[in-house]
């Protein structure tokens, strides 16, 4: 099971190589192969997930920049406000979990609140797909 916090629900559809450190890309690509398979069950956080464990940032449980632990969680907030209301089980299958994640997320405005600001916004396949609809 791999656990994932709210807004790495978009991130990990739309990751393609690009992190913050070797470490964590590599860590990262391997969360999105195992997730990507379908093989691997996801579980919803609300802290620190498989992917920031190996975030050069994160210190004692948050990112060290405050500011930005800030905005993450924000983002988080969003991502899980529009949907466990919709779905709240406790584990999913990352194909369920990305249906209902992308039926939340199909429009220009719903990536904005979340999307804008993050350094991957114009490498981001994620939101590529939702923009070039
Ligand atoms: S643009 Fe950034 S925050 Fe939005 S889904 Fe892509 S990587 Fe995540």
């Amino acid at each position: 099971m791999i656990k994932l916090r709210g807004h790495h629900l978009l991130c990990i559809q739309g990751f393609q190589g690009y992190g913050y450190s070797d470490k964590f890309q590599e860590n990262m690509k391997n969360i999105h192969k195992k997730i990507m398979s379908n093989e691997e069950t996801i579980q919803i956080v609300t802290s620190p997930d498989d992917i920031c464990e190996f975030c050069p940032n994160l210190n004692k449980g948050q990112c060290k920049d405050y500011i930005e632990d800030q905005k993450i969680l924000k983002m988080d907030t969003i991502v899980l406000d529009k949907i466990l209301n919709k779905d709240n089980k406790k584990e999913y299958k990352p194909s369920e979990l990305f249906e209902i994640v992308n039926n939340a997320f199909r429009e220009k405005k719903d990536i904005e609140d979340v999307c804008i600001g993050c350094m991957w916004f114009c490498k981001c396949l994620w939101v590529k797909q939702i923009l070039d609809d």
